[in-house]
């Protein structure tokens, strides 16, 4: 249910041409809120709204539109705030947005691409080459890898540069010198180890993964059986390239659940969700 007393706030500033009133009222409201306010609006609204809303809160309502909407804005939306939405984006929405850019106009695809760092730009063309349904899809370079000779006090210490930029802190994977996967632990084990300690003593060898090409149903699977949030991605050569968080699987979840009750409306199936 739309929040009445927002919508009608944000209907009338729009109205009204109150961009201060309007600014303020939004910085205020949380994404979820906006999300659905901005469904019930007519096109132009949207518009302004994507306009008026910070760089910061843009982006995650942005993050949040069918691969169609984010195609349509990043064609219609003003240079500095595409620039704004696509440096705010982390790298796994980014490439689903340009990935829906691509197929419609690649001409477009190809000048959004200028917009981004050179890195980033390598991050998002790898990316780009995974099916959306599989692992390689889903994930998102953005994870912490450490090495098994580091100590505990070495590992903390990097953490605190690493963790801005990291999708996840909460589980740090450990490679070795070729990138391979070879432990993991969480964020909990290292807080409660002594500083000397070294990775390789408290880290877990034994690391739940999927392959870029583990089909998404499987993960999704694989998170519900072992309980994790997290779950790394690896290469044909075992290298770590991405993790899969659960909130990019719960999209998934929800999307085959509709597809399955779409499909299996007349029908009365006891579980839609895991109808393989
Ligand atoms: P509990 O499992 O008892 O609930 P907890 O709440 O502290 O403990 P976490 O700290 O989230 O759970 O993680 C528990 C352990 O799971 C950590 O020690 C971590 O090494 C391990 N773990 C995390 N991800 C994986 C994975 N992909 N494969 C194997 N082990 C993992
Ligand atoms: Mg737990």
């Amino acid at each position: 249910m739309v929040r009445e007393h927002l919508l009608n706030t944000i209907k009338s500033a729009l109205a009204e041409g109150e961009t201060g009133r309007l600014r303020e009222v939004l910085e205020e409201a949380r994404v979820q809120e906006i999300l659905e306010v901005f469904h019930e609006l007519p096109g132009e609204e949207r518009y302004v709204l994507l306009t008026l809303l910070s760089k910061e809160k843009a982006a995650q309502v942005f993050a949040e539109l069918s691969p169609e909407l984010q195609a349509e804005y990043l064609k219609s939306l003003p240079p500095w705030r595409v620039r704004e939405i696509l440096e705010e984006l982390s790298l796994d929405d980014l490439a689903d947005a340009l990935q829906a850019v691509e197929e419609e106009d690649p001409g477009l695809f190809r000048r959004l691409k200028e917009y981004l760092d050179p890195e980033t730009r390598a991050e998002v063309e790898e990316l780009t080459q995974y099916e959306e349904d599989e692992a390689g899809g889903l994930m998102t370079p953005e994870y912490v890898a450490v090495r098994a000779s580091m100590t505990v006090e070495e590992v903390l210490r990097f953490l605190r540069r690493a963790a801005p930029d990291a999708e996840t802190i909460y589980y740090l994977y450990v490679v070795d010198e070729e990138g391979r996967l070879i432990g993991v632990l969480s964020l909990r084990d290292l807080i409660v180890a002594d500083p000397k300690t070294r990775v390789k003593e408290i880290m877990n060898p034994d690391v739940v993964h999927v392959r870029t090409d583990t089909d998404q149903e499987e993960v999704a699977r694989l998170m519900a059986d072992y309980d994790f949030t997290v779950l790394p991605v690896v290469d044909e050569e075992g290298r770590l390239v991405g993790i899969v968080t659960i909130d990019d699987v719960v999209d998934v979840l929800e999307e085959e659940a509709t597809e399955d009750i779409h499909k299996l409306a007349a029908v009365d199936v006891p579980d839609l969700v895991y109808s393989e």
